[in-house]
């Protein structure tokens, strides 16, 4: 077994409080990754906060992690030690399955296996995530990280990169294509970032007007302030919608700014659900839609698009050992745009 330091809660809502736990020795094709920095997304906090009802404590999240490779099994064939690579939001799948054979892990009929906060596939064993020393992964769950990115700016694109790139592309997001974001926080402004360097048309739309003059530094073209009157002169102008928002919030306000056949894909989890009148997608064909993660192949496409325009998260970069304090300050919109903890003083 492999000795491991962490942060765990121990309960919901509780402090992270540092704590010791054991990984498994690497399988023939798994590699070891001490963790150097590891971004905090706002489901890690849902799940610090038990905001699903499903939360096993103790918890040690951590999701967007970004290290060097230790070690690696003996039929590794992707990873060599000393690589920088990288681990997302799950570290498994059926691997058969028509999603998982599609390279639509994220899909997988019996459920991806999460990066943290569950169990090993037929084991008691917990899953604890990256606010740790180290990983253990297999390799088609690890990710390369190109030469030359900075590694806190890379850690949130393993989360709220792909998360955002992935229904851009779905949705074929392209040249042109006019498309808002809801929410400027770690997954909004990388998706401003992302539909910018698909040569999108970009509206921004925010609940707080201090981060307007950013969202257009992030690559808006404009930017609106949700609920005031500036909404309705958008009104009927966008093809495709991404709503990145962590909280209830007015979701046919977001419709409203769809053209006939406009799709608005859903990527936030706030706990409670949504009502919406059908008239207000019925009078122009308009979709609700979702999205989560994306593929594991998608993810290295996505590291690469992302190295190639210079694309990474705008970072605060904050020592593990502050970690209650980033989520404090996260849990408050106060933070521009993503939190990343170096954990290297956990691999020392
Ligand atoms: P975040 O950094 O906290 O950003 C969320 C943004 O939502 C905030 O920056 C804020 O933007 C806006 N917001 C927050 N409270 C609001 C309120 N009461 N009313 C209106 N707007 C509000 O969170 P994140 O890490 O980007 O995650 C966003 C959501 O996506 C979370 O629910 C997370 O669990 C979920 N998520 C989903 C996936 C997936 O695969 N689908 C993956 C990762 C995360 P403004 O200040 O600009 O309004
Ligand atoms: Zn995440």
């Amino acid at each position: 077994m492999i000795p491991t330091v962490g942060y765990a809660a121990l309960a919901a809502r509780g402090d992270l409080q540092p704590y010791r736990f054991e990984r498994r020795e690497l399988d023939d094709t798994e590699v070891l990754l001490a963790i150097l920095r590891c971004g905090l997304c706002h489901s890690d906090v849902h799940m610090v906060d038990d905001d699903w009802g499903f939360s096993p404590y103790p918890l040690v999240p951590g999701h967007e992690i970004v290290g060097r490779v230790r070690a690696v099994g003996p039929r590794v064939d992707r990873f060599r030690a000393g690589d920088i690579a990288a681990i997302g939001c799950m570290i498994d799948s059926c691997r058969v399955c028509r999603h998982c054979e599609a390279g639509l892990e994220q899909y997988c009929d019996l459920g991806p296996t999460s990066t943290f906060g569950g169990y090993e596939p037929g084991s008691q064993r917990p899953i604890h995530g990256g606010f740790s020393s180290c990983y253990v992964v297999d390799q088609r769950f690890a990710v390369s990280v190109p030469n030359g990115m900075d590694l806190a700016a890379a850690a949130p694109l393993l989360c709220a990169g792909i998360t955002t790139y992935s229904p851009l592309r779905h949705w074929k997001v392209g040249r042109g294509t006019p498309v808002g974001v809801v929410g400027i926080g770690g997954l909004g402004h990388l998706a401003i970032k992302f539909a910018r360097a698909m040569g999108a048309e970009v509206l921004a739309i925010t609940s707080s007007a201090a981060k307007r003059s950013d969202a257009i530094k992030l690559g808006a073209h404009e930017a609106i302030v949700s609920g005031s009157s500036d909404m309705s002169g958008f009104a009927g102008r966008l093809d495709f919608v991404l709503d990145t928002v962590s909280a209830d919030h007015d979701i046919a306000a977001m419709l409203d700014l769809l053209r006939t056949d406009g799709t608005l894909c859903m990527l936030g989890l706030p706990k409670s659900g949504f009502k919406v009148p059908p008239m207000r997608l019925e009078t122009k064909r308009k979709s609700i839609a979702g999205s989560i993660m994306g593929g594991m192949a998608e993810t290295q496409d996505m590291l690469n698009f992302a190295a190639v325009h210079g694309i990474g998260a705008d970072v605060e970069v904050m020592p593990i050992e502050r970690i209650n304090e980033a989520i404090a300050r996260l849990k408050r919109n106060d933070v521009r745009y993503r939190f990343v903890l170096d954990t290297s003083s956990l691999s020392a």
